[in-house]
């Protein structure tokens, strides 16, 4: 028998875990067969007319496409969508709750995020965004807040409004791996910068071809990369300014610095993926679908974690909750 369509009904909302520009997410629990089910979930709540006046129901429907095929697709790295349902007024989307909130809240804790600590979250998300690649989905916002953390402290990558579907309607084995010429951007990023002049991400993590402009490539998802290893190393982002142009600006410019935190590795990896050209940041020309990012993973500052890569998602993190 097909099983039912849920209903907000089928939940019991036991607290609040955040607002978006035009969702709120809260906790819930499962009733089955009235009885209340243990497991917690997280549920996104979007008002329709608040979609509608604010013009974001193709960032909606882009969230669920990539909701949808990350639960074909499964990876632990990402959020789960359980189910999605609506009613007249609203869409809810079912999602597994992260327990231990944004990477952001970890990172600012300096004690406790130390050497080791970066190198295994920079190493899952880059096997995150390997994952994501290989789909054909480049995520275009990046960032601390949108990589949350499980009960066990393993990263769980989310909010997919601002994504790239590449080659919508191709298989992901002919999606192109490599920043395209603009005549061959797909439909929907061209419609997407139709619609809007400001650029798609958050100022601190752009890259530059964003910011131009241009299309995004999954490379730009690498530049973010980047930024977040050299946030999660020394506290802060790598292009600081008092204002959004500003810090485009340092963006544009490649204006950075170094502080006595980073190691030589670390240096020549952030450098090696800081790359104004899309082409030439470290991983843009490797074989995403044959060996990964298989050219960063074998840089010296991920030597200690050789051999260890295929089995990092059952590795006890190195902090605990
Ligand atoms: P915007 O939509 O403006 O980009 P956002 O991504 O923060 O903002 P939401 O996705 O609505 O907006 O999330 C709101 C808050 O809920 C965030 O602070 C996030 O940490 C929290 N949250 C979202 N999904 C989950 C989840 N599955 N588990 C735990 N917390 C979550």
């Amino acid at each position: 028998m097909a099983e039912l369509k849920k209903c907000a009904n089928d939940f019991i909302f036991t607290g609040f875990l955040g607002e978006g520009s035009f969702s709120t997410v809260y906790l819930a629990k499962e009733v089955q067969s009235s009885r209340v089910n243990n497991r917690e979930v997280a549920i996104k709540v979007c008002e329709k007319q608040l979609i509608r006046r604010e013009k974001k129901s193709s960032a909606i429907l882009r969230e669920k496409k990539c909701l949808h095929t990350l639960t074909t697709n499964p990876s632990k790295l990402f959020i789960q969508l359980l189910c999605t349902f609506q009613d007249n007024d609203r869409l809810f989307f079912v999602m597994n709750y992260a327990k231990n909130g944004e990477l952001l809240s970890l990172i600012n804790q300096r004690d406790v995020f130390d050497e080791n600590c970066c190198r295994f979250y920079a190493a899952e998300i880059l096997l995150a965004l390997e994952h994501l690649h290989k789909l054909g989905i480049v995520h275009r916002d990046l960032k601390p807040e949108n990589i949350l953390l499980n009960e066990e402290m393993h990263i769980q990558v989310t909010d997919f409004g601002s994504a790239l579907i590449m080659r919508d309607n191709e298989s992901a084995e002919q999606q192109p791996q490599r920043p395209l010429p603009e005549s061959q951007a797909s439909v929907d990023d061209q419609n997407n910068r139709r619609r809007r002049n400001s650029f798609v991400g958050t100022a601190h993590y752009v890259s530059p071809e964003m910011l131009n402009n241009k299309i995004s490539t999954p490379s730009s998802d690498l530049w973010a990369f980047a930024c977040i290893l050299y946030q999660m190393i020394s506290g802060s982002t790598p292009f600081r300014a008092p204002n959004e142009y500003l810090i485009f600006q340092k963006i544009i410019n490649l204006e950075f610095e170094y502080t006595d935190d980073f190691s030589d590795a670390s240096k020549s990896l952030i450098t090696s993926i800081l790359q104004k050209n899309a082409c030439n940041r470290l991983g843009a020309n490797d074989d995403i679908q044959r060996d990964g990012y298989l050219s960063i993973k074998s840089h010296p500052y991920f030597a200690p974690l050789a051999n260890k890569w295929a089995k990092l998602e059952e590795t006890t993190p190195p902090v605990s909750a």
